[in-house]
Parts: structure tokens; C-alpha cells; sequence
């Protein structure tokens, strides 16, 4: 969890130097963290920054995002985030942020929009050229959330996947769409990537060992939460009666299990009624 101890800093976010620019993808989750990373970046080039490609607007990812815009990069988004963005939510988490991140986050902490909301209505898939160095902006779907993108950088087979993707942990699914989130891992898969880097937790070199634990989770617990809900189960009762020992043994069981399964929980139910009505 974010704290004011660890500075904000539980979150990743990545950088790609191509011949013209610096394309990062996630801002962090603090103004300081972000001028960090920019001195971090200088460290390699003496580059711009011409691009901040936005995995998804939660407060873990994105505070660093006015550094990168004072420093003249383009931010790209998906559209849903604008809703955000302008939303009472936004403005009450960036509140409790303030409260909870001090001085990390303070009353100069904004939000930022994006320079370019992309749609994907037309295409699921974007192509940037940077210099000579191309990379995939990807929809994401409605997988952690309403904004999901993922960065493909084909010639380093290299994906940024953000909180989507899990590497040797459970997911937090709470806010998600599990349905589309395992179309997303097909679709993570069919990259055929070398390295996957998640939003938190190390980077994958085996993502398809990652994409197969990922995906397995998601199915038992539709499976699983399916028949409770189909069966009208009081959901304490079906939770106690599963046998969780295939996941127990994943870092972030304790953490996340209960609540996810709970989401799916609801998720399936909502699907119940909605094949009915
Ligand atoms: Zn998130």
C-alpha cells in the first residue's frame, strides 16, 4: 500500500529511449517520485521526454504526471479517463491523498488529463513512431479498470502491461471486469513477449507462466463464485467451503483473496440477473 513512509512508492513505471525522444509509461505516484525518474532518465540521455503513455488514471500511477507535463511531454490516455478526471471521485481520492501521502502529495498535487484521449473505437491498437523506434499503444479493455492501456515495444519484445498483469502474485481484481480481463490475457499472450512489466511487483521473463497462473486464478474464482451465485449461496458460507489450497501458496493470497473473491462474487450475480431480465 501506498504511505507516507514509503514515500508513494509501490508502484512501477517504465521508460523506452528511442533516437528522438523518451517515451515513459506511468508517471508514479508522487511529484518527487517522478522528478526521480526524470533524473534517472538523464542519467542515460540527454533526451526529452516526448510522451507519457497512461496505464490507467488510479492514484498509485499518475500524481507524477504533472512533472512530465511542466517538462513538455505529450500525455496520451484512453478516453474513460477524461470521466474521471473530472469526476468528484478523483477529486476526493487526490484529497485523501493529500492527507495520506504528506508532503509526498500536497495541495500543489493536480491531475492531469491527457494531451490525446484515444478512443479506440477505430482500431484496438495504436502505432507511435518515435525517432525510429515504433511502439503499440494497446487497449486494454475494461479489465483493473475503465482505462486499461498497455505499451508494446515490438523490437525489444517487451510489454508494459499495468495493473492488469501480475507477476508471481495474485491480482487485485476489485474495480475490474474479469470477463474482459481474461480476454486481455489472451491478448497479452498472443504478444509473445519476452518480458512483461507489471504495475507492481518485478518484471515477468516468463509471461507465460505468468499469463497461465493469472488466468487460471480468474477462471476458478468465475467458476467458482458462478455456482455460489447460481446456487444462491450466502457468499461467507461458499467462501469457506472452497478449497483455495492451488493459490493459497501465491504471495498476496492473504491480502487479496477474500476480496476478490467477493467482487467475482458480485460480478457473477449481476451476470444472473441480467440473463434473466
Ligand atoms: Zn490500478
Amino acid at each position: 500500500m501506498a504511505s507516507a513512509a514509503n514515500k508513494g512508492f509501490m508502484s512501477n513505471s517504465g521508460f523506452v529511449i528511442t533516437d528522438a525522444g523518451v517515451v515513459v509509461y506511468d508517471a508514479l505516484a508522487t511529484p518527487a517520485l517522478a522528478r526521480g525518474m526524470l533524473e534517472a532518465i538523464a542519467s542515460f540521455t540527454d533526451l526529452p521526454v516526448t510522451h507519457v503513455i497512461v496505464s490507467h488514471y488510479h492514484a498509485d500511477h499518475i500524481y507524477g504526471l504533472q512533472v512530465f507535463k511542466d517538462a513538455g511531454a505529450t500525455i496520451i490516455a484512453k478516453r474513460n479517463g477524461k470521466a474521471y478526471i473530472n469526476s468528484e471521485h478523483a477529486q476526493q481520492r487526490l484529497q485523501q491523498r493529500r492527507e495520506a501521502l504528506f508532503p509526498w502529495v500536497d495541495g500543489k498535487t493536480r491531475l492531469i488529463g491527457a494531451d490525446i484521449w484515444l478512443d479506440f473505437k477505430t482500431a484496438p491498437r495504436y502505432r507511435l513512431q518515435v525517432g525510429n523506434t515504433a511502439l503499440d499503444i494497446i487497449d486494454g479493455g475494461f479489465s483493473h479498470s475503465p482505462d486499461d492501456i498497455l505499451l508494446s515495444v515490438p523490437s525489444e519484445s517487451v510489454v508494459f502491461a499495468g495493473d492488469i498483469f501480475s507477476s508471481g502474485r495474485l491480482p487485485f481484481l476489485v474495480d475490474g471486469n474479469t470477463k474482459v480481463w481474461l480476454q486481455s490475457m489472451a491478448k497479452l499472450a498472443k504478444l509473445d513477449a519476452a518480458a512483461i512489466v507489471p504495475g507492481h511487483g518485478h518484471a515477468s521473463t516468463n509471461p507465460a507462466k505468468d499469463i497461465e497462473l493469472n488466468t487460471r486464478y480468474i477462471r476458478f474464482l468465475r467458476q467458482q463464485m458462478g455456482t455460489a451465485a447460481e446456487e444462491l449461496r450466502d457468499f461467507n458460507e461458499a467462501y469457506e467451503a472452497i478449497d483455495w489450497s492451488e493459490f493459497r501458496v501465491v504471495p498476496l493470497f492473504e491480502a487479496a483473496n477474500r476480496r476478490n473473491a467477493y467482487h467475482v462474487f458480485l460480478e457473477m450475480q449481476q451476470a444472473l440477473f441480467e440473463e434473466e431480465s
